[in-house]
């Protein structure tokens, strides 16, 4: 994931995305820019999946006509709630201006991610980013500060819809570890020899007793 990462936040800094992200450290950490984090996770979905199916009783699969963005409030206590755009201005989590401009960026970075998956045989179904607000000039500049990663977007193979993404731990289908590296591999970040045996199997499944 933390290569993963790494690999699209410095290509989006390349196209003029800017994010937070200042360098790879090691395989586990990454030196990143502090910010105040909106408390908003923004979601953008090109195929229907997960919540929406669930939510809304459209089709599993369903291609959207176009992409659809999505607001959820961050609070676990409250579970995360979908809210609307109306929301976040009333309460003034963001005004109109910063919408707009990170609804703009949500479009341009689903059509960067879109185009790069597709080059390597992957669907980008849907994932999730979140922004914040930067120290580093008066101006209060929003960033991208989220990892982008198997573990926040979903990625079906193009040609058997296999999933490539955390549903394979949220749905317990196993080859997690595969299918990640499979990811890595036709991004370009892996050779093909590589095999990822660092991995302690023990935290592994602590984690997921933890976390579902
Ligand atoms: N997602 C995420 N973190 C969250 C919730 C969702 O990264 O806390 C990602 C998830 O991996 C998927 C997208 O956001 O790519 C949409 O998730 P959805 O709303 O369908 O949620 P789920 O089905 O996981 O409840």
């Amino acid at each position: 994931n933390n290569r993963i990462s790494e690999h699209i936040l410095s290509n989006l800094s390349e196209v003029g995305i800017k994010n937070h992200l200042v360098k790879r450290i090691n395989m586990r950490e990454q030196l990143v820019k502090l910010v105040d984090i909106i408390p908003i996770e923004f979601i953008v979905r090109n195929i229907a999946t997960g919540s929406l199916t669930k939510r809304l009783g459209i089709e599993e699969g369903t291609v959207l006509e176009r992409p659809l963005i999505e607001y959820c409030l961050k609070d676990d206590k409250l579970g995360d709630p979908i809210i609307s755009r109306e929301h976040i201005l009333t309460f003034n989590w963001l005004n109109v201006m910063q919408l707009d401009w990170i609804d703009e960026n949500l479009s341009r970075l689903n059509d960067f991610l879109l185009g790069m998956f597709r080059g390597v045989g992957i669907k980008l179904v849907d994932f999730k980013v979140e922004f914040g607000f930067t120290h580093e000039s008066e101006k209060n500049q929003i960033i991208l500060a989220d990892e982008i990663s198997p573990d926040t977007c979903r990625l079906w193979d193009t040609l058997t819809d296999k999933k490539l993404d955390k549903d394979r731990f949220r749905k317990d289908l196993g080859d997690l570890i595969p299918a990640y590296t499979e990811v890595a591999k036709r991004l370009g970040i892996l050779h093909e020899q590589s095999n990822v045996s660092a991995v302690n199997v023990t935290q592994l499944s602590s984690v997921k007793r933890k976390k579902k």
